[in-house]
């Protein structure tokens, strides 16, 4: 096993650290975000219930400007966040971390281990083809869907090369960001239009990097200013290392370019030799419009509920409307599941 190195700071700031180090300079910033957690969102389940109601309007940033820290620890604490939240700390709302939080009992090194540890075995496909594998119905892939027109007894959606598909009940799970590229009629609930206009607060990336030889396993953490606030290794071998790196604002740097890739590594050490980039911008993908989705101030209180109400035969999933891990995979399956029942017992009476 590779030694272990934590590279804190940037530019000339940077400096090397162990583990414990890492932990004790973030530990005092997690604990006071996080402490009330459990008063806010005492059931993570009913992310709406609570002190949060009082505190929605909050952004994390505010709420990490209340906490008297040093310069060193504010910018890891923000650098974590960013990793967590992918998205400027004044635009994400305290609820995104609250909820996280809340879902780990309130304790922030499990919840750095429930959302940034553990891998699917067999990776993602396998994962989706074990759940295609469960649908009895067809699967249309490259279906791009231009419209749904609905009325009280069935629904017609119409597919971009002209086919149409009549049905009892549809579920449309596509995120906040991209459901104004379908025309619904008539025109959707409005807390589908009002948060589709505002946008949730991600807006960061993912980008996976390969640098020659081999490093020690690493955290590194810059601030969240920088195009890359958090960069981690995640394979090691002999003659190269894929780190994983996270960032709040897409548009600060091409995530697809070698050469801005290499130069954002820059902060931490200039003998790093970037030979491959994989990344995809998900901000700029019209099908998608997000990464994973983490609120705005309020929107979490002010519209969640309402995106879980079907309006008539159109029922609406998605992870932008899960209860326990919004945002999640796991609340892309708790979501489908719940609309799952619903269409299944509205058919059945
Ligand atoms: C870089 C990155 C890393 C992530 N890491 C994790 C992680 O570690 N763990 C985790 O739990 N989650 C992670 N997520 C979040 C996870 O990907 C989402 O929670 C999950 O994909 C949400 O599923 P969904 O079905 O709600 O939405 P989506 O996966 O966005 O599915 C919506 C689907 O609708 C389709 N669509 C959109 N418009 C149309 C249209 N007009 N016609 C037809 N189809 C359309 C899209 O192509 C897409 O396939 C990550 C996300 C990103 C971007």
């Amino acid at each position: 096993m590779a030694e272990e190195a934590y590279w804190l700071g940037a530019g000339a700031e940077v400096r090397k650290g162990t583990l414990a180090d890492f932990t004790a300079l973030i530990d005092e910033g997690q604990r006071q975000i996080i402490a009330d957690a459990l008063a806010m969102i005492p059931r993570a389940v009913d992310p709406t219930v609570g002190g949060i109601t009082e505190r929605d309007q909050l952004s994390l940033q505010q709420r990490l400007d209340e906490i008297a820290l040093d310069d060193e620890a504010r910018s890891a604490n923000e650098s974590v966040w960013v990793g967590h939240v992918n998205a400027p700390l004044n635009e994400v709302g305290l609820s995104s971390a609250l909820r996280w939080a809340s879902a780990a009992g309130g304790h922030w090194p499990l919840m750095h281990e429930a959302s940034a540890t553990y891998r699917v075995v067999g990776g993602m496909s396998g994962f989706t083809a074990a759940i295609a594998a469960d649908v009895p119905g067809d699967i249309r892939l490259n279906s791009t869907v231009t419209a749904v027109e609905h009325d009280a007894t069935c629904a017609v959606v119409s597919l971009s090369d002209g086919r149409q598909l009549r049905a009892q009940r549809v579920v449309m799970t596509l995120p906040i960001n991209a459901v104004d590229t379908i025309k619904v009629t008539p025109v959707l609930p409005d807390a589908w239009v009002r948060s589709n206009r505002e946008r949730v607060a991600s807006q960061g990336f993912k980008v996976w990097i390969k640098v020659r030889g081999r490093l020690p396993r690493f955290f590194a953490y810059a601030s969240q200013h920088h195009a890359i606030s958090v960069l981690k290794s995640e394979f090691v071998e002999d003659d190269h290392t894929i780190l994983v790196g996270f960032g709040a604002d897409h548009r600060a740097i091409d995530i697809t370019s070698v050469e801005q890739v290499n130069a954002a590594l820059g902060v931490w050490r200039d003998d790093l030799e970037v030979i491959g980039v994989a990344a995809h911008d998900w901000m700029k993908d019209p099908l998608s419009q997000n990464t994973w989705m983490t609120h705005r101030p309020s929107q979490l209180t002010r519209d969640l509920s309402e995106l879980q109400q079907a309006d008539g035969v159109l029922h609406f999933a998605g992870c932008d409307t899960a209860d326990l891990w919004g945002g999640f995979i796991d609340g892309a399956i708790e979501s489908g599941l719940r609309e799952a029942r619903l269409v299944s017992a509205s058919l059945a009476t």
